[in-house]
């Protein structure tokens, strides 16, 4: 840290992002990346004639992306924003929404980018444990006098809550914004992105980086009342109004002309998260249900660290969090199958203690 840095930092704890490696090749279960590339059409839009034109800024407005997202989404492209990552939506929104005088709550479980922007914008927030089983109780968030923050499924977890749930707890904070991250609802959870038309204080936010195979394109949506999308514009075009670069929305565009690619590799993965939770007990570990391309499970009576390492000295990574009623746990991405027969015999391997 240099001298020069504002006081108001002093005590910021970053986001720890999923490691990276760039020494070995793994088999990479720990950050929920897709196994499979983006579809033939994202690889023949990126062509040397559009690589060429990379002098010229992209459409600030993303025009072209959004009327195609939200021809997909069924809502009109006012309803639309589209960010360099869902993170930078969820940056927005605690930065547009949340201030001293409207605090905000999320679970204690969750995805981690939650406290580190309550954080850093210093904002008065409150921390809702998840109940038994990691379950979430909606009714914990009703009547709240704060905004709210939830992932649908949940992050870590994989559990989901209903639509209808999610309406109580949107017709119970009226003054209040609530925002549904939905990064991981392709697997399995439902969609509440069609009441937006009758709560005006939803945003649902949702990501290319896990079902549509781009996490390194860096592309997150948002889906919500015109007036909260306007907001988010008036943020972005306060900061950077360049944010998607051309290959990006174009890469985003010849996706979402291919649905039905997506919609095969999220089958494949909730196919492989079946075969996984069911290899995983005949091990014995002990499973969260998930609706996500994650799981998180337990060895009872074995320590989450050395499960972890374990693993990794034998090339496979995958996630794990110090942190009080989940150090136990890894949290493990729904890969291939090869990928899954993999991690499932090395497991077997390391128990019987070869
Ligand atoms: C992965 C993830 C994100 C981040 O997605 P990007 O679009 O890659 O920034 C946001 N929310 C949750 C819950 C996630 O798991």
């Amino acid at each position: 840290m240099s001298r020069y840095l504002s006081r108001r930092f002093d005590g910021l704890t970053a986001y720890t992002p999923g490691e990276q490696p760039q020494d070995m090749q793994y088999i990479k279960l720990n950050t929920n990346e897709s196994p499979f590339p983006p579809s033939p059409q994202v690889l023949a839009a990126i062509d040397p004639a559009e690589v060429s034109r990379l002098n010229l800024y992209p459409d600030p407005e993303c025009r072209v992306l959004r009327g195609k997202l939200a021809r997909l989404c069924g809502v009109t492209p006012e309803n639309v924003f589209l960010a360099n990552g869902s993170d930078d939506i969820l940056n927005f929104f605690f930065l547009a929404f949340c201030d001293q005088s409207r605090p905000v709550v999320f679970p204690d479980i969750t995805y981690g980018f939650y406290q580190v922007y309550a954080d850093l914008y210093q904002l008065p927030h409150r921390v809702i444990p998840l109940r038994e089983e990691f379950r979430l109780e909606h009714r914990d968030y009703c009547g709240v006098d704060a905004n709210v923050v939830l992932a649908n499924p949940n992050a870590t977890t994989g559990r989901a809550i209903s639509v209808a749930q999610i309406e109580e707890i949107l017709q119970s904070v009226p003054d209040h914004a609530v925002l549904v991250d939905e990064a991981y609802v392709e697997f399995g959870g439902e969609s509440c992105a069609r009441l937006i038309d009758r709560y005006d204080n939803l945003l649902v936010c949702r990501t290319f980086s896990k079902s549509w195979s781009m996490a390194g394109a860096r592309l997150g949506y948002a889906i919500g009342n015109a007036g909260l999308i306007e907001d988010l514009n008036r943020i972005k075009f306060s900061t950077n109004p360049y944010s998607l670069n051309r290959l990006t929305l174009l890469a985003g565009a010849a996706a979402v002309d291919n649905p039905d690619y997506f919609r095969q590799n999220c089958a494949a993965i909730i196919k492989n998260r079946a075969f996984t939770v069911d290899g995983l007990e005949r091990l014995g570990f002990k499973t969260v249900p998930s609706q996500a391309n994650f799981i998180l499970t337990r060895y009872p009576g074995r320590d989450g660290r050395s499960l972890y390492e374990a693993l990794k000295a034998r090339g496979i990574l995958v996630r794990r969090w110090d942190q009080p009623r989940i150090r136990d746990h890894l949290r493990v991405t729904i890969g291939s199958r090869t990928q899954m027969e993999a991690f499932l015999n090395t497991l077997d391997k390391i128990l019987k203690g070869e």
